[in-house]
């Protein structure tokens, strides 16, 4: 299948083709959207994707408004619209994959199955063809949360791309068929969660870093960086059986196999002490629960223990990306976690 079968092409494009609003603009798109600008310097392209997952408008609203603004990017920009299709879905902006579809951000690599598949080869082949010098990938997180970037490398030029909109950057040798594994392709490539789809802060962090990665000569060198960089590495993923239940409360109502405080999002990047307790579990314990760190499956009781129905850290921990989204918790992972130094558990 051609690329312009599964993408529409947007060049230069003026206000008066962009609507009023950003949900006015998502109105007209029909399809996973390339957006390219011409920049001060035609010789040099920087790439950035947004709205692989369609309830995540943050990176969508910064463009909108980027767009409308009319700036002239320092160097040519290359923009990839991933998820228009669930993002259309009404309510707008609240679906995150097509009902029955795949995940997006985890399409891109072989072997490009189904309608997802498609999008993420079309997707890599722009790249390709673009031969960008370095790529961001935008997204929220699910709930709310400071921002932080992602990324599969840990040197100067990914940490000067993050020091474009924060200073948490967590370093991951998970493979999952992210979009941010391109960075494999010797291009740096950074995924940006700017913090919670509802957060006006977010929204206003996407787009401030927007302008910097837009208007700046160079973003790869570390002397430019914005912030020092705190690196969290090899965080491991705690994720929850299938068949296990959830449920967000101040205690067990003794219906589900796990309860976890509604108010648990604040400790997103804190420090939790051995003897502080994250929440319950019920009569399975622990067995509910699997630590995935470096590719493979590791025991739980490395990072959490139970003690009378309380779930306690095994030793001092940072968390983050913790979920009060059950379908997330389920379907995702829980939360991810480090050394309280920011080294990996194990
Ligand atoms: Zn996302």
């Amino acid at each position: 299948m051609s690329n312009s079968n599964v993408l529409d092409y947007l060049n230069n494009p003026s206000p008066r083709t962009l609507g009023r609003s950003p949900l006015e603009w998502l109105d007209g798109l029909q399809k996973p959207t390339v957006i390219r600008v011409a920049g001060r310097d035609r010789t040099r392209t920087r790439a950035l994707a947004t709205l692989l997952h369609g309830n995540e408008p943050s990176g969508l609203f910064s463009l909108h408004r980027w767009l409308l603004e009319q700036h002239t990017p320092e160097v040519n920009m290359l923009f990839l619209l991933g998820g228009v299709h669930p993002a259309k879905i009404s309510p707008r902006l609240t679906v995150r994959q097509m009902p029955g579809g795949r995940d997006l951000n985890r399409c891109f690599k072989e072997p490009f199955e189904g309608r997802e598949g498609e999008i993420a080869r079309a997707m890599l082949a722009e790249l390709h063809n673009a031969q960008p010098e370095c790529l961001l990938d935008v997204h929220n997180t699910s709930g709310t949360g400071p921002a932080f970037a992602v990324t599969i490398t840990n040197d100067a030029a990914h940490q000067a791309l993050t020091s474009l909109y924060t200073d948490r950057l967590i370093m991951t040798d998970l493979r999952l068929g992210a979009l941010m594994e391109y960075s494999e392709q010797e291009v740096p490539t950074v995924t940006i969660e700017c913090g919670g789809s509802q957060d006006e802060q977010a929204h206003q962090l996407a787009y401030d870093g927007l302008v910097r990665y837009t208007s700046r000569q160079d973003v790869l060198s570390l002397e430019k960086a914005e912030w020092g960089v705190g690196v969290l590495r090899n965080p491991i993923r705690v994720e929850m059986a299938e068949e296990a239940t959830i449920e967000y409360s101040l205690e067990p109502t003794g219906r589900a196999d796990l309860t976890l405080p509604p108010d648990i999002e604040h400790r997103n990047f804190g420090v939790v002490a051995p003897d502080e307790p994250m929440g319950w579990v019920g009569d399975k314990g622990l067995s509910i629960l699997t630590a995935i760190g470096h590719n493979r499956a590791e025991s739980v009781e490395q990072v959490l223990r139970a003690k009378d129905g309380l779930i306690y850290p095994a030793q001092a921990i940072k968390v983050f990306m913790i979920t009060t989204n059950p379908a997330i918790a389920k379907s995702d992972c829980l939360f991810y976690a480090v050394k309280a130094t920011g080294e990996p558990l194990f």
